[in-house]
């Protein structure tokens, strides 16, 4: 499978879609999710054309592999959720078809501001 330009996030990128942004440097961009499923639920994408957390393994740079961990935990930081500003949070990436990603886009979630609940349903 290739990556699709024409992704929703592909678009966010190029700035054809707006977005609630939180964060952004050469490596991510992080905007708040248009459909919350908790108070705060973030989004931080890298700005290279992965389709998800393989395919960013497989092909990305140290340097971006560090941008992306390193934006999860400023945006963190930012929103007051990480364990130094607030209570915690739970970053998850949904990964292909069984692990029910929409957008080929990868992306990590982080949810927080209150009690996440159960881990998977
Ligand atoms: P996935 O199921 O791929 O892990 O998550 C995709 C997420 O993208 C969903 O939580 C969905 O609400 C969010 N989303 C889809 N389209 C848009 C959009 O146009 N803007 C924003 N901010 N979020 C979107």
């Amino acid at each position: 499978m290739s990556y699709d330009n024409n992704n929703i996030f592909a678009k966010i990128l190029r700035g054809e879609i707006p977005c609630k942004k939180i964060y952004e440097d050469d490596y991510v961009l992080s905007f708040h999710d248009i459909n919350p499923q908790k108070k705060i639920h973030a989004l931080v994408i890298p700005k290279g054309k992965y389709i998800d957390l393989d395919d960013f393994s497989e092909k990305a740079s140290a340097d971006e592999m560090v941008g992306l961990l390193k934006g999860i935990n400023f945006v963190a930081k930012k929103l007051g959720i990480s364990v130094d500003t607030g209570k915690g949070y739970r970053a998850l990436a949904n990964i292909s078809e069984h692990g029910g990603q929409e957008v080929p886009h990868l992306h990590f979630h982080l949810f927080g501001g209150e009690r996440v609940g159960k881990m998977v349903e």
